[in-house]
């Protein structure tokens, strides 16, 4: 928490922050040899109106690339849940 009780991601797990610093390099997926641009929080849920500043999930901010794991992210071959769905395994690319 920080000096005004308001959370922080390092209430989520320790560390997260270096997680969600390291998730901002992981632009794309490779999926079957194909190259997919990862969404970003925000842009894979646009119709939603109970957006709010972070993520609930992964605690990433609005226009910030996921955290990999998070439960919310959308597969960007399939648009459906990323770490559900039927695609061959997604392999993160970091941008250079
Ligand atoms: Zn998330
Ligand atoms: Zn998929």
């Amino acid at each position: 928490m920080d000096e005004q009780g308001n959370l922080t991601v390092d209430d989520y797990v320790p560390g997260w922050a270096e997680r969600i610093a390291e998730a901002q390099t992981q632009t794309h997926v490779e999926i079957d040899g194909k190259l997919y641009p990862r969404r970003r929080y925000g842009s894979d849920h646009p119709d939603s109106v109970a957006l709010q500043p972070r993520c609930g999930d992964c605690g990433v901010e609005l226009g910030q690339l996921r955290v990999p794991t998070c439960c919310v992210e959308r597969c960007p071959r399939c648009d459906g849940q990323a770490i559900t769905c039927r695609c061959p395994e997604a392999r993160l690319v970091v941008s250079q």
